[in-house]
This record gives structure tokens, C-alpha cells and sequence, in this order.
């Protein structure tokens, strides 16, 4: 699979999905402003001023799973010593060695 592969599918009038290699990104707006997330899980903002091709892109906000999101999830639990991803049943960090707190505590 040597090409690239890109879509954009629109769901209703406000919403778009940007589908990609990378993933599915998701976008919606009104003229003037514009909010997206990208595959990466990035949600940026981006204001412009119709007719002038002006526009301002920041990113507001990160939907993948942080230390405290991770915390949540008993699939993906995190060492609190390394930062690395640990399995539900591990008792000590595979990577660092250091004791893992248990789910729910
Ligand atoms: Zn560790």
C-alpha cells in the first residue's frame, strides 16, 4: 500500500470527518469559527474573519489519555515512577521495576 488514503465525509451540515492514515479526525463549525480534532487527539480552534483568508489556529486542548485519564482505565494503567504503560495484572513496572499502585486505590 504505497498511496495515500484521505476522506472527508460530511455529517450533516456542521460536522466533517476527516479520515486518514493516521486516523479520523473529527471538525465543526460556523463561518468565523472553526473547532477540529485531529487523529493525534489534538482539539485546536480556529478562528477567521470570512473573506479576508485571515485565520488563527490554536490548540486548546489534548483528548489522549493523560496520566490522570490513563488512571482511569484498567487497560491502560501507567507506572507512576517511569510514565510507561503497564498492564491491569502487573504488580511491579516491567520497564523500571518500581511497585504499581493498584487499580481503585
Ligand atoms: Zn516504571
Amino acid at each position: 500500500m504505497g498511496f495515500r488514503f484521505r476522506k472527508t465525509v460530511s455529517l450533516g451540515k456542521l460536522v466533517r470527518l476527516n479520515i486518514s492514515k493516521s486516523g479520523i479526525g473529527v471538525s465543526t463549525g460556523v463561518r468565523g469559527l472553526r473547532l477540529s480534532v485531529s487523529p493525534d487527539g489534538k482539539v485546536r480552534s480556529t478562528v477567521g474573519l470570512p473573506g479576508t483568508g485571515l485565520s488563527h489556529t490554536k490548540v486548546i486542548g489534548d483528548l489522549t489519555p493523560s496520566q490522570a485519564g490513563a488512571a482511569k482505565s484498567k487497560q491502560q494503567r501507567q507506572c507512576q515512577a517511569c510514565g510507561k504503560r503497564a498492564s491491569a495484572t502487573d504488580r511491579f513496572c516491567r520497564h523500571c521495576g518500581a511497585r504499581l499502585v493498584a487499580p481503585g486505590q
